[in-house]
């Protein structure tokens, strides 16, 4: 996958990932909306932490790596990841986990890849934690983007499991790409702290206004 994207890039130029122009990754207007700033935000209790304030330049980042594998908006991802955690990183230390939202098995499929596995296991090694893959979906689940934030809640409520319990680190950071109604940052909380896990707080790329 990584060597047909390298053969993509000599190929075809590079675009804008906001607006199409030729030219860097993103030009200097859509660079504007993906500027990185420490964001913090509260789903029920928990601590949220965020960099990017979403927009439609970072709807398109978000979907140029979710959907199309394109390495520079996964590049981008990391980035504003590592600009997200520098803050809980520097008030719990590198000890406690770091633990990916799991995408559902029928998307990993369709793209090939787990995209937030991939990325999280990036930021943990450039930042000196560990991660694992702990939460698996025990249904399928509806597609959440036009539920509001009371369906989101039911139509997540329970479905995350712990894929294994036999870890000796107790202390767990949420991953996600997005955070909006913190629906399901507030599922996997509950799945990981049911199995008796301290979940210190939520580190996300890009932070949304909720709908109501
Ligand atoms: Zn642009």
């Amino acid at each position: 996958m990584r060597s047909g994207q390298a053969f993509g890039e000599l190929v075809f130029p590079h675009r804008c990932l906001g607006c199409g122009l030729l030219g860097e990754q993103l030009c200097t207007r859509c660079l504007v909306s993906w500027n990185c700033l420490p964001l913090l935000t509260h789903v029920n209790e928990l601590v949220v932490y965020s960099a990017i304030m979403y927009s439609p330049v970072a709807s398109r980042v978000l979907l140029a790596a979710k959907e199309n594998g394109i390495l520079t908006a996964d590049n981008l991802i990391v980035d504003a990841m590592r600009q997200a955690i520098a803050r809980p990183r520097m008030d719990y230390g590198t000890s406690p986990l770091l633990v990916p939202i799991p995408s559902q098995r029928h998307a990993i499929r369709k793209r090939g890849r787990d995209f937030l596995g991939e990325i999280t296991t990036r930021v943990a090694g450039l930042e000196g934690f560990s991660t694992r893959d702990l939460l698996l979906h025990r249904r399928r689940i509806k597609d959440q983007s036009m539920l509001d934030a009371q369906s989101r809640h039911s139509n997540l409520h329970n479905s995350l499991v712990l894929k294994e319990n036999i870890l000796r680190v107790r202390e767990a950071i949420l991953i996600d790409d997005l955070v909006t109604t913190g629906a399901t940052l507030s599922e996997a909380s509950r799945a990981l702290k049911e199995a008796g896990f301290s979940v210190l707080c939520a580190v996300t790329a890009c932070v949304a206004q909720p709908l109501r």
